[in-house]
């Protein structure tokens, strides 16, 4: 299938999901993952009209910088290391996996303005996933104040890989409800109005649970 039949499908099953949960369309931001797939693939991606690009490996996400450049706004959205951290302020448009003070310290040395961050974290509770416990998620937001340089605009996490629909609807539904938490603390540097939640297989379920951003992979690229 090519890109833009994929993202047809994709559009369509959006809109259904946004008409269910009585949500407008243009709240939904499509980030399309590249991860697995080339430079000429992520391209024929942006000439479909998705123009923000979801990596989660520094060096891929450099090296499809190099060619692609402001033609997209790219998403850090894997395990960030702190010596990689410089590598990629600047080209990023923000990084959805900050999850740890010492990446934190890193954003807030290494750029001049500030960076939009999601803080990532894990609600399932699965050990090999990333992330803050939910119950550690304003405590992190309030040790965060140092750094000036790190600016909270939402919360990210990815459900479980499972079957039952329930299930991966509990995890969205409650980081939106952590995501209402934090909001009404009223930050400064964490406005966290966004939430960065739904892959290919139960992105439906997450703009029904309140996504603002939705990362797909495998089925638009795949
Ligand atoms: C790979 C990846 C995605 C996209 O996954 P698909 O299931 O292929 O849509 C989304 N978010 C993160 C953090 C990923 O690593």
């Amino acid at each position: 299938m090519s890109v833009s039949e994929n993202l047809a499908s994709i559009q369509e099953k959006i809109e259904q999901a946004c008409v269910r949960a009585n949500r407008q369309v243009d709240e939904i931001t499509v980030i399309g993952v590249t991860k697995y797939v080339t430079i000429e693939r992520t391209e024929e991606l942006i000439a479909a009209g998705i123009t923000n690009i979801g990596e989660n490996r520094t060096e891929e996400l450099l090296h499809k910088y190099e060619v692609i450049q402001d033609k997209a706004d790219f998403h850090f959205i894997g395990t960030l290391q702190s010596r990689k951290v410089k590598e990629v302020i600047g080209k990023v448009k923000a990084i959805h996996s900050l999850d740890r003070l010492s990446i934190a310290k890193q954003i807030n040395n290494r750029s001049h303005d500030p960076v939009d961050c999601f803080l990532q974290v894990n609600v399932s509770g699965e050990e090999s996933k990333h992330g803050l416990k939910p119950e550690d998620v304003l405590s992190f937001i309030k040790e965060l104040q140092p750094y000036e340089k790190v600016k909270v605009v939402g919360l990210m996490t990815m459900a479980p890989h499972v079957d039952d629909e329930q299930e991966i609807r509990s995890v969205f539904r409650r980081l939106a409800i952590i995501r209402d938490e934090v909001m009404r603390e009223q930050i400064s540097n964490a406005p966290c109005n966004y939430l960065s939640m739904g892959m290919s297989n139960d992105y439906e379920i997450a703009i029904e649970e309140g996504a603002t951003h939705i990362r797909i992979g495998s089925k638009l690229v795949g």
